[in-house]
C-alpha cells in the first residue's frame, strides 16, 4: 500500500491544468493575470497535497470585469440578438462541457476530492441541463409580445384602442457566485440561463474548489460568446464581496451557505438590486414502518452520504417510525462501517455515490478541506460534550484505515438521543453525520420534518401511497420525494424547478421558471397605432 504522490494520479491532473484558462482570470474575452499577481492554493483532498494555484482576483480585477460587461451591455447586441442565437451558443459551451468529461472529471476529483466516477456523472448531467437552457432561447423568443389586453379595460382611463403586450427583458450585469460541492454544475447552472436571458455575466467560483469552473471562459472564447459578456475573475469571499457591492451588477445569483446568503442580501438592499439565493439545508428523511427495510437502508445511505454528505439537499435527519427505529439502526450502523474510504478519488473509476446501484459497496470519500474537516470534528466534539449519543463513527478514522494518506477524511456517523433544539437537529453540517428522532403518528412525523428554519428537500418513505401523499404535501420544502423504494431520491431534472423555503434559499433554479429569474417581466402599452404596423416597419428604424 503506497502513499499517493504527484508521481502518479495527481501529476496527470496538474498536466491538464497547465492549460492557460486555469491559470489566468477570462476577463473582456481575454485571459489575463490578475492585478496583483496573487494566487489560492489547491489541495487534493485524500492526502492534504498542494497540487495547484489558482489566481486571486482582487476588487480591481472585478473592476476590470465590470468596465468590460458595460461595454457589452452599452453595445446592446448581445441584449438585442434573438434569445435562440445566444442559446445555441450555449448548446455549444455544452457540447464543449460533454467533449471534455475525463479531463474535467479528473479535475474535480483532485480539487473536491470526489471519485472519478461521481463526478464524470454529474458533469454530464451539466452537459445536458446545458442543452435544456440552449433550447430556451426559442421559448424565450416566444414569449417576447405576448399580448396581455386589449381594447381597454377595467379601471383607470384605457384609450379605445389600446394593446398591451408582455416582454421579458434582461436584467443587465449580473453577478454569479457559486459554492465547491459540485463546481461546474452550480456554476453553469447560472451562467446558462444568466446569458440565454440576455445578461452580462460575471462569475466568481468557489476559492476552495473551483478550477473546472475556470473551464467555461475558455468554452465562451471557443464558441465566440462577445467580449465583456461574459467574465470569470477566481478569487476569495472579498472578491465574491465586491461583484456583490458593485453599482453596475443588477442582480445576484448566489449558490453557498445561508450565512453568506444573508450577507449577500445585505449588500444588496442599500441598491435595491435583486437576489437569487440557493443555501443550505438539513433535509428530512422520514421512514414509515410500512417501508420495505433494505429500501430503506439504502435510501437512507444515499441520502446523507452522497458526495460525502456535502450536498445540500443531503438527508441529514432521519425520521424514523418508533416500530423499526432499532431494526434500522442496526442495519445502518452494519451498512456504514463497512463503507471503505475513497482513497484516491481521481482513479475511483468503478464507485462513487451509487449507493442505490451498488448496494452498500460505495466509498466514502474525504471531506474537501482541513477548514471543513476541523469544523466537522469539532461539531462532533461539541455534540458528544452535550450527551448526544455517538452510535457509530464520529471521529477521523484511524490512519492505517485510511493507509496513513493524512487526507481530510471523516467516519460516517449516526448520533442519536438528538434533541429538537440541538445544532445536530438544526445546523447544516455539511459532511458524512446523520441525526435520528423517532415519531409514532402521522403529525409527529410532519412536524419532525418542518422543525428546522430550512427547508430545501425531504423525502418519505412508506409502502402506502395516500399517507406518502399526505404527509409530502405537508412537508415544507422546495423539492419532496415521496417514494416506496427510494429511487429517484436527490434527482434533479432540467424542467424541474428547485429551491428553497425559509432559509433555504430566495427564488427557484431550473425549469422555465428559473429562466425568468434572469429576466424583468416588461408590458408595452400600444395606443394610436397597432401592433403590427410597429412590427412591419420594426427592422427599418
Ligand atoms: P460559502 O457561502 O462559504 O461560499 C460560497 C461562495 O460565496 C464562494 O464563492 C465564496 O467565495 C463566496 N463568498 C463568501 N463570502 C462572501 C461574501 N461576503 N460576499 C460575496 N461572496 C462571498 O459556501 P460554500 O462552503 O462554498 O458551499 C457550501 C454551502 O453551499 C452549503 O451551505 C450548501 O448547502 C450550499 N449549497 C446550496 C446549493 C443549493 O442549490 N441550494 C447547492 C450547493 C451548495
Amino acid at each position: 500500500m503506497s502513499k499517493i504522490t504527484k508521481t502518479n494520479s495527481l501529476e496527470k491532473v496538474q498536466e491538464h491544468l497547465k492549460a492557460e484558462c486555469f491559470n489566468k482570470l477570462f476577463i473582456g474575452g481575454q485571459f489575463v493575470d490578475p492585478i496583483d499577481g496573487q494566487k489560492i492554493p489547491t489541495y487534493y483532498p485524500a492526502t492534504g497535497e498542494v497540487f495547484h494555484a489558482l489566481p486571486k482576483g482582487n476588487a480591481n480585477d472585478i473592476g476590470s470585469a465590470i468596465i468590460a460587461a458595460e461595454s457589452a451591455w452599452l453595445d446592446g447586441a448581445w441584449a438585442n440578438m434573438p434569445a435562440s442565437d445566444r442559446g445555441d451558443l450555449i448548446s455549444r459551451m455544452a457540447q464543449g462541457i460533454e467533449e471534455n468529461i475525463e479531463v474535467l472529471a479528473e479535475i474535480e476529483a483532485a480539487d473536491v476530492g470526489k471519485p472519478f466516477r461521481q463526478a464524470a456523472l454529474v458533469l454530464g448531467g451539466a452537459a445536458n441541463e446545458g442543452k435544456y437552457w440552449g433550447s430556451l432561447g426559442a421559448v424565450l423568443d416566444a414569449e417576447q409580445d405576448i399580448p396581455v389586453n386589449s381594447g381597454g379595460g377595467v379601471g383607470g382611463l384605457p384609450p379605445a384602442e389600446w394593446d398591451v403586450v408582455y416582454r421579458r427583458d434582461p436584467i443587465g450585469i449580473v453577478g454569479l457566485i457559486s459554492a465547491w460541492n459540485y463546481p461546474l454544475n452550480v456554476a453553469f447552472r447560472k451562467v446558462a440561463p444568466a446569458l440565454v436571458a440576455g445578461n452580462c455575466a460575471i462569475l466568481k467560483p468557489s476559492e476552495i474548489a473551483g478550477l473546472s469552473c475556470m473551464f467555461l471562459g475558455k468554452l465562451a472564447q471557443d464558441v465566440g460568446i462577445p467580449k465583456g459578456v461574459f467574465s470569470v475573475v477566481t478569487g476569495d469571499r472579498e472578491t465574491g464581496a465586491a461583484l456583490v457591492a458593485s453599482p453596475s451588477v443588477s442582480m445576484v445569483s448566489f449558490t453557498g451557505s445561508s450565512m453568506t446568503g444573508t450577507k449577500i442580501m445585505e449588500a444588496s438592499a442599500p441598491k435595491l438590486s435583486q437576489v437569487a439565493l440557493e443555501l443550505g439545508g438539513k433535509s428530512a428523511m422520514v421512514i414509515f414502518e410500512d417501508t420495505d427495510i433494505e429500501r430503506a437502508v439504502e435510501a437512507t445511505i444515499k441520502g446523507c452520504l452522497t458526495n460525502g454528505g456535502q450536498i445540500c439537499t443531503a438527508h441529514t435527519r432521519l425520521i424514523v417510525q418508533e416500530g423499526i427505529k432499532d431494526h434500522l439502526l442496526k442495519k445502518l450502523k452494519n451498512a456504514f462501517e463497512k463503507i471503505p474510504y475513497c482513497r484516491d478519488p481521481i482513479t475511483e473509476r468503478q464507485r462513487g455515490d451509487r449507493a442505490w446501484e451498488n448496494g452498500i459497496t460505495d466509498v466514502i470519500q474525504p471531506v474537501v478541506s482541513a477548514s471543513q474537516h476541523e469544523k466537522i470534528v469539532n461539531f462532533l466534539n461539541e455534540a458528544k460534550a452535550a450527551g448526544i449519543k455517538i452510535y457509530t463513527g464520529g471521529r477521523v478514522p484511524d490512519p492505517s484505515d485510511v493507509e496513513n494518506l493524512g487526507g481530510y477524511f471523516i467516519q460516517p456517523t449516526i448520533l442519536t438521543n438528538v434533541p429538537r433544539d440541538s445544532d445536530a437537529w438544526q445546523k447544516e453540517i455539511f459532511g458524512p453525520v446523520l441525526s435520528v428522532r423517532s415519531f409514532s403518528s402521522e403529525a409527529e412525523a410532519v412536524t419532525e420534518a418542518n422543525s428546522t428554519a430550512f427547508g430545501l428537500a425531504s423525502t418519505v418513505m412508506s409502502s402506502d401511497p395516500a399517507k406518502a401523499m399526505r404527509v409530502a404535501n405537508r412537508i415544507r420544502a422546495g423539492a419532496v420525494f415521496a417514494t416506496s423504494t427510494g429511487e429517484g431520491l436527490l434527482a434533479e431534472h432540467p424542467a424541474v424547478s428547485r429551491g428553497g423555503f425559509g432559509c433555504s434559499g430566495v427564488g427557484r433554479e431550473l425549469g422555465i421558471g428559473g429562466l425568468h429569474e434572469y429576466t424583468e417581466l416588461k408590458s408595452v402599452n400600444y395606443s394610436g397605432f397597432s401592433i403590427a404596423e410597429a412590427k412591419e416597419n420594426f427592422n427599418h428604424g
